[in-house]
């Protein structure tokens, strides 16, 4: 399988998790997050408004009260004694002794004349006729009325209870003054935070109580008309560029509507508190899961990648080891096949040898060229001999043995192989056999195989002209292991791929001429006998490997 492969299965295996643990991860929390808020602003919009009903019904209790207060009074005392201003001033110090609601106290006869006055603005009222002023015309014709804030004959915001009463034939009215600041108390606490406001308008859209920041009383409100508003409503409005929440409550008498104003952002600052918290926990949830998905992914891919890797290099190395081994059956019956000629050559060359011995010269022209001839047969047979001999041993050795084994020998007999091909690359091949090697028991098929790949690599790495040491020797640090180096005068190997040489398929080598398993099978042979192979390397002075063998 290619790495481009295993890249895709990466990625699609990251996607897919991906999908199946953020997707519902940002469902559920914005699932959460908007119902949580949905909660949030009506419970922010309940509260706001159940504020402005309850600052609505106070002034309306308070307003109430004061009207049966009067009512009261006006009731249970004839004209004649309420007329009487000193008697009408204990009765006002009995009515405010509860509470200073009240500026000033009047009667007033059905012409308008103020018939008597208690209070601070005794010279500017005594006298006046309030026969044209709206409030008495109102009261006149209702029995009970409660005004909107006006100046009147004082000149000073005020606002007035007055209450008619039948004596007789006789129509009078008691009428008290309203301090206002009782009124605009009880709008305070409706204010929320450091930005909220809380006044009252009348119908037609004019101060009653003076706001906390702008406008003043009897002025205009700086925020949207709400004059016409009938019924508790709470609304988000932008007024002239800036977004508020608006709470409005009606007072039933007289008709005023109580505005209460907060700012959004502070009424609503722990839902986007709770909104960062759960922005972060949800971003660091997202975080943890995507690392979760690549990590895993990797472990996943990785060990794929390493099974698929171990599959490979065994399924090679038995092709190998059965090529090798069919190799050496064939080497075993070329060499037999090869023996019985050869013994039948060298034979007859015995017998001509002891035919011509027999001969003398005289009777043989050209004897001692013969017996030259025979000789030469006869070395050559030799050296066929040699060479069959050498074939059947590597045949026999292709089965996997345990064999005492000379590995100065093995190596000798390797380099044979390889010495045409170094000598027609101008490759020098020079030994250094240590003669105290002792002898090992292992697989002598596996060890020539082994240094057959690590010479033929040196051997390729050089290219042409170079020289390859080999060496054996003991290591008097550790007495039961051998030691065995092969170093070459080639380019050596880049230190970046030091790593990579022992891994199935690694090679820089053109596709036809390597596949990279030489080293990996070394690697694994030498593994399996019990040693360890490793290799160093300047890019200056070429490659070293140095084979480690135990002796058993
Ligand atoms: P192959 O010979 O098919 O490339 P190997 O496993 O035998 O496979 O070698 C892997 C790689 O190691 C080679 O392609 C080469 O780059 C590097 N290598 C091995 N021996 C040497 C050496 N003596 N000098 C430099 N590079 C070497």
């Amino acid at each position: 399988m290619t790495e481009r492969y295993y890249r895709v299965l990466r990625i699609k295996l990251i996607i897919m998790a991906l999908c199946f643990s953020l997707i519902p991860l940002l469902a559920l929390g914005v699932t959460i997050y908007y119902l949580f808020s949905a909660a949030y602003s009506e419970r922010i919009l309940g509260a706001l408004r159940t504020l402005a009903q309850n600052r609505a019904r106070a002034v309306e209790l308070f307003l109430d009260e004061r009207c049966s207060q009067l009512v009261t009074v006006a009731h249970s005392h004839p004209l004649s004694h309420l007329s009487d201003e000193s008697h009408l001033a204990r009765i006002f110090t009995v009515m405010q002794s509860r509470s200073t609601s009240l500026i000033d106290i009047g009667v007033i006869d059905d012409r308008g004349n103020h018939l008597a006055y208690v209070g601070p603005y005794y010279d500017k009222l005594k006298g006046v006729n309030y026969a044209h002023e709206g409030w008495f015309l109102a009261v006149m014709s209702t029995g009970l009325y409660v005004s909107d804030v006006f100046l009147g004959f004082r000149g000073v915001p005020h606002f007035v209870i007055a209450v008619a009463a039948q004596e007789g034939t006789r129509t009078w009215i008691l009428r008290a003054t309203i301090n206002s600041e009782v009124v605009e108390n009880i709008v305070r606490g409706g204010m929320v935070g450091k930005t909220g406001d809380a006044f009252i308008i009348n119908t037609s859209n004019v101060l009653q109580t003076a706001p906390r920041f702008s406008g003043h009383l009897l002025g205009r409100p700086a925020a949207p008309n709400f004059s016409s508003s009938v019924d508790t409503r709470v609304e988000e409005v932008d007024y002239r560029g800036v977004k508020s929440l608006y709470a409005t409550a009606r007072v039933k008498q007289p008709k005023w509507i109580l505005v209460i104003k907060e700012d959004p952002k502070e009424g609503m600052a722990s839902l986007f508190r709770a909104r960062h918290v759960g922005g972060g926990i949800l971003a660091i949830g997202a975080l943890l899961v995507i690392a979760g998905a690549i990590l895993t992914t990797r472990s996943i891919t990785g060990e794929m990648i390493r099974v698929e890797r171990e599959r490979a290099k065994s399924d090679q190395l038995m092709v190998q080891s059965s090529k090798m081994t069919a190799l050496g059956k064939m080497a075993a019956g070329v060499a037999h096949e090869i023996n019985n000629p050869l013994q039948v050559i060298s034979e007859q060359a015995g017998w001509m040898k002891d035919l011509l011995s027999k001969s003398d010269e005289a009777s043989f022209s050209n004897l001692g060229e013969f017996q030259e001839c025979i000789g030469t047969i006869e070395r050559h047979v030799d050296r066929c001999r040699t060479i069959t001999h050498r074939l059947l041993r590597f045949g026999r050795r292709m089965e996997p043995t345990q064999e005492l084994s000379d590995v100065n020998q093995l190596l000798a007999e390797t380099i044979t192989f390889l010495e045409n091909e170094a000598l027609s690359r101008e490759i020098r091949i020079e030994t250094s056999y240590s003669d105290r090697l002792p002898r090992i028991t292992s697989d002598p098929a596996q060890l020539q195989q082994i240094f057959l790949n690590i010479l033929i690599n040196a051997i390729d790495a050089i290219g042409k002209s170079g020289s390859i040491r080999v060496a054996t020797r003991c290591d008097s640090n550790r007495p039961r292991e051998i030691v065995i180096e092969v170093s070459d005068t080639g380019p050596g190997i880049p230190r970046d791929l030091v790593g990579r040489i022992f891994d199935p398929f690694f090679t820089t080598k053109a596709p036809d001429q390597g596949v990279g398993l030489g080293l990996a099978i070394c690697h694994s042979i030498v593994e399996k006998l019990g040693g360890q192979i490793s290799v160093a390397s300047t890019e200056q002075t070429g490659a070293v490997f140095t084979i480690r063998l135990p002796v058993v």
